[in-house]
């Protein structure tokens, strides 16, 4: 439940889930509520209450969760352009150690401070791409940052699709999963067990990755941006061309336009679980 103490008489403007809460009302986070500013002055975790303070500054914050992602279960799989895609049950430990604050507009880095914050368990549902060739022959470095941008991207792309709130779905991006022994995107359900947002992204994968390499390709920035490939954590660092070139790996021959795309989405075999 997050209050506002900024009138004489607290009240509250809105409630997110634990997990949401770990990154967006840490202590120190500056909180977005229908376009204001609030700072979090106190969270109070075990009362499940975020006092925050309307503010008026030149930056935002951005915490970035530690997760661990464990596959217990696949429900379907099928090749695809590239590699592979999948849906099925995972688990996911969350922590938050640290944020950063960034100023608008240019996501210079103006500090950070730490979070205390006890780590999340979450058994949820997630739909997940194997780079297979697409892959082959990259440097570990870029492969890292190609998979996270071309992962933000198709997080930012699967609201859209499914009309969700972006943080419905988390992220993670392995450049060597454990599981899979190969690059792995995830994206994963952030409630638990998830609501069968998985297996909707399954059956619309290439709308999907066709759908971020559109995102990206059109976006007005130059190497990356937080409406594109994700925060500049690397302002040196082509997050753009990198995830572009991983993502047209993974949609040979339908990159060219989203109509494409959604015939090849429509073409595609689906699995039942
Ligand atoms: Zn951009």
């Amino acid at each position: 439940m997050i209050i506002d103490t900024t009138p004489d008489r607290p009240r509250v403007i809105g409630e997110i889930d634990i997990f949401a809460a770990q990154t967006l009302v840490h202590e120190d986070a500056i909180y977005i509520h229908e376009s204001a500013q609030f700072h979090v002055d106190r969270l109070d975790w075990d009362e499940r209450k975020a006092y925050v303070r309307r503010v008026d500054v030149d930056h935002y914050t951005y915490a970035d969760r530690a997760v661990t992602l464990k596959p217990l279960e696949t429900f379907a799989s099928a090749p695809t352009d590239g590699g592979t895609r999948a849906h099925g049950e995972v688990m996911v430990s969350s922590l938050v150690t640290m944020f950063k604050k960034l100023k608008f507009g240019t996501d210079e880095n103006l500090g950070w401070g730490p979070v205390h914050l006890p780590e999340i368990e979450l058994q949820t549902t997630a739909y997940w791409l194997v780079a297979g060739e697409a892959a082959q022959g990259w440097r570990r470095a870029d492969l890292d940052v190609a998979l996270l941008g071309a992962g933000r991207a198709m997080q930012a792309v699967a609201a859209v699709l499914l009309m969700l709130d972006p943080r419905d779905l988390g992220l993670v991006s392995q450049v060597r999963s454990p599981h899979h022994q190969a690059p792995t995107i995830y994206l994963y359900e952030a409630v638990p067990g998830g609501v069968g947002l998985s297996e909707r992204l399954y059956e619309r994968h290439a709308e999907l990755v066709a759908g971020a390499a559109d995102l990206i390709a059109g976006c007005a920035c130059v190497s990356g941006c937080p409406a594109c490939t994700g925060p500049r954590l690397e302002p040196d660092v082509d997050a753009k061309a990198l995830a572009l070139r991983l993502l047209r790996g993974l949609v040979a021959g339908c990159v060219a336009g989203a109509e494409g795309a959604a015939a090849a989405g429509n073409a595609a075999p689906t699995a039942a679980a």
